[in-house]
């Protein structure tokens, strides 16, 4: 039985030593408790500072450590990607580098899909600790708004890390959308699911690469990838405005033959005026959007180009 544990590492040099230790340690207790095989398959997206080397410097030092370094930075979503496809293993694992995924609970997730009860078996967390408020809030108010709009299940506070069997890495690089979201994808592809709940862990070294705007723009590819709500809700605003600008003409007219004063109510005209252009705008960003997003998904570029990676060594003679 092979698992192999997927990380995606962007400006982790810090970190990477931190979490190799971690994972190499409960790589043995599992290999004594489930024998269970390991590869450790290093996703450098990117990175600027010293990641690749260190990933090379594990390497060095393990033979089951491997490495994927990619041309430039592609993005979270393509390091899992990437990683996934790259995985030999019955079982794949994707974790953060940071240890904010705590790998010792690898072995309990692991048990949940021997039983073959599951076919996945997937992490949230109950707190939102040591996060800025603002960001907590915005995240609360992202997830109410998915859950309706979307009929795939996104799950508040489910993280990333999750252990999977080959069934389901199967299922979910057969998505191969560009625009990826991973909370939609997993939610969409099924599977039986068990969570595991943890309080949330600061990260172990380095920070966060995820700036405010970076989740924000995030959570729009979420929306526009998981529900077409927002195109029905533009058109029904055109549908509202219709019906609300009938009822004005009949009262207008009405009123004109009552009482004369055509000229009246210039000021309330401009609010409307105002009022109608902006809800069209509105709408037709909205359709942008999603024009974007189709526009990115014909070119059927690649989701990630890489420079290097472990592979090559063995290519050469
Ligand atoms: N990451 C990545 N590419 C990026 C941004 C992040 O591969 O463009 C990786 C990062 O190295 C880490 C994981 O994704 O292993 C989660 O990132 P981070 O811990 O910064 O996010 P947070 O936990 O703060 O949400
Ligand atoms: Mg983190």
């Amino acid at each position: 039985m092979l698992i192999s544990l997927i990380v995606p590492c962007y400006n982790e040099e810090e970190a990477l030593p931190l979490f190799y230790a971690e994972a190499a340690r409960v790589a043995g207790e599992m290999a004594k408790s489930h024998g269970a095989d390991f590869e450790f398959i290093f996703v450098d997206d990117g990175s600027t500072d010293g990641t690749l080397a260190a990933a090379k410097a594990l390497r060095a030092r393990d033979d089951r450590v491997r490495y994927l370094s990619f041309s430039r930075n592609f993005g979270k979503e393509a390091a899992i990607f990437a990683g996934l496809q790259a995985a030999k293993g019955d079982y794949a694992a994707l974790l953060d580098a940071d240890l904010q995924d705590p790998p010792a609970l690898l072995p309990q997730m692991l048990d949940a899909l021997l039983s073959g009860e599951y076919d996945c078996a997937a992490t949230r967390r109950t707190t939102r600790k040591g996060e800025p408020p603002v960001r907590s809030f915005f995240a609360r108010m992202f997830y109410r708004l998915i859950h309706r709009m979307s009929d795939t299940e996104i799950v508040d506070g489910a993280r990333d890390f999750r252990l999977m069997s080959r069934r389901v890495v199967d299922a979910v690089l057969s998505l191969g959308e560009y625009n990826r979201f991973s909370k939609g994808i997993f939610g969409w592809v099924g599977f039986r699911t068990k969570w595991f709940s943890y309080e949330n862990i600061e990260r172990a070294a380095g920070k966060t690469k995820w700036s405010f705007w970076k989740l924000f723009r995030y959570s729009i590819e979420g929306i526009v990838g998981f529900s077409t709500a927002p195109l029905a809700v533009a058109a029904l605003l055109g549908l509202l405005f219709c019906v609300l600008a009938l009822v004005m003409i009949v009262f207008i007219i009405l009123r004109t033959l009552i009482f004369g004063d055509p000229t009246s109510g210039w000021p309330s005209l401009v609010c409307i005026i105002l009022l109608c252009s902006g809800v069209q705008l509105f709408c037709v960003g909205v359709l942008g959007e999603y024009l974007a997003k189709t526009y990115l998904e014909v070119k059927r570029r690649p989701l990630y180009l890489l420079r290097e990676s472990s592979e090559d060594e063995a290519e050469k003679p």
